[in-house]
């Protein structure tokens, strides 16, 4: 439990100040506002976490720092604060402030969409487009020959029509509780495959930066 202390404000008082101090358009106090977000932010108001994050990413009146705009923001986010979910689910997709990854940028902006969030889903079909055109680039360029599944994806095909099911997403790989499995994805069904369907080879896991 964080402990007020007498001479401080009540966290929700500071961050509503700051927010005045932000919205006074030339008269706006940035440095003032990022000072109260900071403060209410430490006993995790997370309205004002996220704002300080922006504050950061933006780096208007005070220094851009995207280490700490993405701790911020991922932090407001872990407390399922919409707008910081979809700023993070920005950053993860520019590789800002945080390493490049599309499937935690697709994650964020799905998550955000079923709040619904007006845009969101538009962003998540992107990121799954993107995700899925790279898959099939990668798996037309090794050999099909074994079944191989990282934790992430297929990363190798035994047959033709394992390729084709891929391809149409049909067969994917879900992480379960017993690890990463292979299922058939039948909209509102899922089941759970333990050898390929066409010809009977078995899914070997491998690590996503296996090199062929
Ligand atoms: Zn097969």
């Amino acid at each position: 439990m964080k402990v007020i202390l007498m001479d401080e404000k009540d966290p929700d008082e500071m961050y509503s100040e700051g927010l005045e101090l932000l919205n006074k358009g030339e008269e706006a106090d940035i440095i003032a506002a990022a000072e109260l977000f900071r403060k209410a932010g430490e006993h995790d108001h997370v309205g004002a976490k996220r704002t300080l994050g922006m504050l950061y990413l933006e780096g208007v009146a005070i220094e851009r720092d995207l280490e700490k705009a993405y701790s911020l923001i991922a932090e407001a986010s872990v407390a399922m604060d919409p707008f910081a979910m979809y700023t993070l689910g920005r950053m993860y997709e520019g590789g800002i402030g945080v390493e490049q990854n599309d499937r935690e940028a697709l994650y964020m902006f799905a998550s955000v969409a079923e709040m619904g969030i007006p845009g969101a889903e538009a962003d998540a079909e992107r990121i799954m487009r993107r995700i899925k055109e790279r898959m099939v680039r990668k798996l037309r360029a090794r050999p099909i020959l074994n079944l191989e599944i990282s934790d992430v994806e297929v990363e190798a095909v035994c047959c033709k029509k394992m390729m084709d099911a891929v391809m149409e997403g049909t067969i994917e790989v879900m992480d379960t509780y017993k690890g990463p499995d292979l299922v058939i994805d039948d909209e509102d069904r899922l089941t759970f495959l333990t050898e390929c369907p066409f010809c009977g080879s078995k899914p070997k896991r491998v690590s996503k930066d296996k090199i062929y």
